[in-house]
């Protein structure tokens, strides 16, 4: 078995290294919070640098909160870069801009390393239980190597495109889900200052067009008033800015998506940043005095 590099051991990345240890893979970590995440009781080896992980790995694997994180692992003095051996396949699986994937993938393929964007859906829930789905960019040799370690993680692989078309395809995923979110937390406000019954909405708009995982689950969750996370309403706002700025990047104007991320300032100002994404549905109701 290959050995695995494995950086970044939070709410995401410990669950999906244990899914990788319990298949029988050798894997290599590091996080720089100590007491994130310690599989060396399940066999895996810790390192204190970054260089050191890929000096020891032929895969390596990254679950970071974002871009600068990324930057810092892979171009920092004693990064991934310092230590990685040509014929590696270095696979980022944090929400990152398309922009920085691309430019680790070109740093990358100057060492000899082929690099894969490699984003999930699916949250903590998935990451237990093998079930994200892996949403990647970068070339098909190396999507090919990484097949069997995508099928323990999650349910579903797509290779997509070059370098970056994971990570936009992610970006995509995050605006149709935060302006389905919008739309739910809208529609539930509405219908409850007119005094219609939640419940008997959503059970009848779920056997109708409108049916979607978001009306079924964060519907739901407004009917019972849970609000705990799930995804946090910060992390949602971070992958907002990422599409809005491969918008424009592209010159592509997205109405929607900006008016979704001004709508998350303004839960973030309400003090909501630790909150599920949701909660977008709180700050409708606070707005409309119900
Ligand atoms: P997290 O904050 O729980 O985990 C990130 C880990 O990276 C932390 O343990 C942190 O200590 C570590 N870290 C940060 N900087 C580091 C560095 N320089 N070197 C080494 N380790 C470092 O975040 P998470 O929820 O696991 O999310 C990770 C990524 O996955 C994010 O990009 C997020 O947007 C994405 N994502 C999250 C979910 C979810 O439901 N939580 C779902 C899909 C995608």
């Amino acid at each position: 078995m290959k050995k695995v590099g494995f950086i970044g051991l939070g709410i995401m990345g410990k669950p999906m290294a244990i899914n990788l240890i319990d298949a029988g893979y050798n894997l290599n970590i590091l996080d720089s919070n100590k007491a994130a995440g310690d599989l060396t009781p399940k066999g895996a080896t810790a390192f204190s640098t970054c260089k050191e992980v890929a000096a020891n790995s032929e895969i390596i694997i990254t679950m970071l909160p974002d871009s600068p994180e990324v930057n810092e692992v892979v171009f920092g003095d004693t990064g991934v870069l310092a230590g990685i051996k040509s014929g590696s396949v270095f696979v980022d699986m944090s929400t990152i801009a398309p922009s920085t994937a691309r430019e680790v993938a070109e740093a990358m393929l100057l060492k000899g390393v082929d690099a894969l964007d490699a984003p999930v859906s699916g949250g903590q829930v998935g990451a237990e239980t093998g079930n994200l789905s892996i949403m990647v960019g970068g070339n098909q040799a190396a999507f090919d190597a990484l097949k069997p370690l995508f099928d323990v993680m999650g349910k579903s692989a797509v290779l997509i495109g070059d370098a970056g078309a994971g990570q936009l395809t992610k970006a995509c995923n995050q605006m149709i889900v935060g302006m389905t979110i919008q739309a739910v937390a809208e529609s539930f406000t509405l219908a409850k200052k007119a005094g219609v019954n939640l419940e008997k909405m959503r059970e009848a708009l779920l056997g109708g067009f409108a049916q979607s995982r978001i009306l079924d689950l964060h519907g739901q969750r407004i009917i019972d008033r849970n609000f705990d996370p799930g995804f946090k309403l910060k992390l949602h706002r971070k992958d907002m800015n990422i599409a809005l700025m491969a918008g424009k990047e592209f010159k592509v104007p997205l109405y929607g998506s900006a008016l979704v991320a001004s709508h998350m300032d303004a839960a973030l100002a309400a003090g909501w940043d630790e909150k599920d994404h949701s909660a977008l549905a709180l700050l409708m109701e606070k707005l409309s005095n119900v």
